[in-house]
């Protein structure tokens, strides 16, 4: 009866969630640009893979542009918290563009790994999805020494010089158990390769994949906000699926929930990707209380509290600004 149905009705929220450090850090970056230097500031790429975040900034002035030389000569520019190749600094260079260089730092650390690797002549297997900006960008390190791996089925095709040479590295925002997969494949094939020095998948990634790990079996339904081209958000998606989530789906925005998903739904999971602000987790959740699902249970898997400081351009200019 409709009073039982009432009471079974609830909502597991993931914590962590959203944003994560270098998103945060990326998004502040390119707000303090407009501030400082006034629009339009231009951002080569999206600066987050988030729709919201995107058109928020585009409003306060910000122009996205795809390639290095859509930007006038003597703009300013910043890069996004993806990455980007070292050829991409030097078309800036070229262009006489001010640059502002968004790059999580734990990009940046995987960067560091494929140049130090390159160097010492290993084959690096970069482990990521192929076309995305961040594998494009840690390629474009060393492009003669890395080999994309796209996935377990991937292993196959790859081709090295020297097997007992071998390192792999990765995408910070991969599934950890896919990945595990794939590197487990091609140990199979390489014996002797090697592990990175640290994790490449991030923190953030590793923690919402967890905290959804922790709650899918639970979940008739979980919805995950993110954008499509937010990799970390499709992959929790995924995650919960294979972890005993009944259904599962990613929407930008509550307006995109289908309210035939919530039939026969008792629990709902709620969580969001990296590059999602958490104004639109509380969109889904005043959606979902609307419909009687008002009783909203946090599962914590971890605490986080990881901050990055500022570009080196932006502090300088912040502090000559007073
Ligand atoms: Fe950095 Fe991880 Fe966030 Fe990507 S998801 S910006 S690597 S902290």
């Amino acid at each position: 009866d409709s009073t039982t149905d009432q009471a079974a009705k609830r909502v597991l929220l993931a914590a962590p969630r959203g944003y994560c450090a270098g998103v945060d850090r990326a998004v502040v970056t390119v707000e303090k640009a407009l501030e400082l230097y006034g629009p339009p500031v231009y951002v080569r790429k999206e600066i987050v893979h988030n729709k919201h975040v995107v058109t928020t900034l585009e409003k306060s002035g910000a122009i996205f542009v795809d390639e290095t030389d859509q930007v006038p000569e003597g703009a300013t520019v910043v890069f996004s918290a993806h990455g980007v190749a070292p050829v991409v600094h030097e078309e800036a260079r070229a262009l006489s563009l001010k640059t502002i260089d968004a790059t999580c730092p734990l990009v940046t650390k995987v960067h560091r790994e494929a140049v130090r690797f390159a160097n010492d002549d290993y084959d690096i297997l970069l482990i990521g999805h192929e076309g995305h900006e961040e594998v494009v960008g840690t390629s474009g390190e060393a492009p003669e020494h890395i080999t994309l791996v796209d996935g377990p089925d991937d292993v196959a095709n790859v081709t090295v010089r020297d097997p007992d040479k071998v390192v792999w590295l990765s995408q910070t925002t991969l599934s950890v158990d896919e990945t595990m997969e794939t590197v487990r494949r091609l140990r199979e094939r390489f014996p002797s390769l090697q592990d990175p020095p640290s994790d490449d998948i991030c923190y953030a990634t590793q923690n919402r994949q967890l905290a959804v790990k922790q709650m899918a079996a639970e979940c008739d339904l979980m919805i995950v906000v993110g954008s499509r081209n937010s990799s970390n958000s499709v992959r929790l998606v995924e995650v919960a699926l294979e972890h005993g989530a009944r259904g599962g789906h990613l929407v930008d925005y509550a307006d995109e929930i289908d309210e035939a998903w919530l039939e026969g739904v008792s629990t709902v999971g709620v969580t969001s990707g990296a590059s999602v602000p958490e104004v639109l987790v509380r969109g889904v959740l005043e959606f979902l209380a609307e419909r009687g699902y008002a009783d909203v249970r946090p599962v914590v898997a971890a605490e986080e509290s990881l901050t990055f400081s500022l570009p080196n351009e932006i502090r300088r200019d912040l502090k000559a600004a007073g």
